[in-house]
């Protein structure tokens, strides 16, 4: 049963790699997913798009691309999905094709991450469709905004689904592991008030806003609350990852913006990170004072960005998942990750969805590739699983 055409599913990515669709700006690439549907045989009914946008901050070109497909057999629906934005390091990418590798010929990183998906799942409608093949009622889910902030999943509105039974996700690498967890997150940020002052002339009148940064964030790192966090057995992760502020040197800064996150499976410890970089805000604020006694302040706010979840081993959709990957030949490796990724969003929303991997590789970096190997192992793996619901 090898009905895939390696070389179109390998084009195809190539194709998708080319286009750029950033962050809010995913027309692009939805109108050359959509064109490639419809040339597929995709009925123009069967082709959505949502309002997630409307909900989200920032200037969104459009929302969610959902395609529902009648099934050719009864069954329960089946749901795979991917996001279709890459992030701000992909700008100006030229993929070029090396050996197995798919690789940026430019200082950019590739954007495999996460058009690889995109590819898999033209690939598996294109499939179905050109070989008839008999398959149950299937939902393709493309989201936006992925990148920052998980928006799309966020906002989407399960009932444009058709209530699919389980979802397939596609956002990582290697097609022998399957992501059945992930982590929650915080995302904070913290405006720091000080007071201003002449540098030069008079600095012990002003309150550094920099100086309250610089003592916070070296009193969390010293606690043990930045980067990689290690507690009585406990795994966590902070960053600090942007600070605005400042306009000359010869003035006391008064005023900065700082937005980081902290990441935790287990909700309490998260709480507990979260507490204490904002306690080392409030403190480092109080301990810098001017002559005359002021001293800084802060407002710090912190958004639950996605909530950890946990897929039992029996679900079907693993069980689904470890019988396509066997046929294959391919051993299954369950998996609880790091990253933030859509489907914490499909899982809190009813949809038990698993993560695979299609090829993509040292995502956010200019040393990113595809696999293109690996990328048709996923090909086949979402193929083969549409396949064994179809009997
Ligand atoms: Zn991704």
């Amino acid at each position: 049963m090898n009905h895939l055409n390696e070389e179109q599913a390998t084009q195809t990515l190539m194709d998708l790699l080319a286009v750029p669709g950033l962050s809010g700006r995913e027309r692009q690439v939805a109108d050359l997913i959509i064109r490639r549907l419809i040339e597929a045989g995709c009925k123009p009914d069967w082709i959505m798009e949502d309002d997630a946008h409307t909900r989200i901050p920032g200037d969104f070109e459009m929302g969610n691309l959902i395609v529902k497909l009648p099934g050719t057999v009864d069954g329960p629906r089946l749901m795979f999905a991917g996001h279709m934005d890459t992030v701000p390091l992909v700008r100006g990418v030229e993929p070029v094709r090396k050996g197995n590798r798919i690789v940026p010929k430019g200082p950019t990183a590739l954007g495999a991450d996460n058009r690889t998906a995109c590819g898999v799942l033209l690939t598996l409608v294109e499939t179905l469709l050109r070989e008839n093949l008999p398959h149950p009622p299937l939902t393709l889910l493309f989201t936006v905004g992925e990148e920052i902030g998980l928006w799309g999943a966020k906002e989407m509105n399960p009932a444009d689904l058709g209530h699919p039974a389980m979802g397939f996700n596609i956002d990582s690498g290697d097609p022998e592991e399957v992501v059945i967890g992930a982590i929650g997150a915080h995302r904070w940020d913290v405006e720091i008030r000080g007071a201003a002052a002449h540098a030069g002339v008079h600095p012990e009148r002003g309150v550094s806003a920099i100086l309250i940064a610089a003592k916070a964030i070296n009193r969390f790192s010293e606690q043990g609350y930045f980067g990689l966090i290690e507690k009585d057995g406990r795994k966590s992760t902070s960053n600090v990852g942007v600070i605005q502020g400042g306009e000359a040197t010869n003035q006391v800064t008064d005023r900065l913006h700082i937005r980081g996150e902290s990441r935790s499976h287990d909700p309490e410890f998260l709480k507990e990170i979260t507490a204490a970089i904002e306690n080392a805000f409030l403190e480092a604020a109080a301990s810098v004072a001017s002559t005359d006694g002021r001293t800084g302040k802060i407002t710090f706010n912190r958004q639950e960005d996605y909530h950890a979840f946990k897929i039992s081993e029996d679900e079907p959709v693993v069980a689904r998942t470890r019988a396509a990957q066997e046929a294959l030949g391919i051993t299954c490796r369950p998996h609880v990750t790091n990253g933030g990724l859509d489907a914490n969003f499909f899982n809190v929303k009813g949809v038990p969805t698993v993560t695979l991997g299609a090829g993509q590789h040292n995502p956010h970096t200019p040393e990113e590739y595809a696999d293109v190997d690996e990328y048709l192992t996923c090909c086949r793996l979402a193929l083969r699983i549409v396949a064994d619901s179809a009997q």
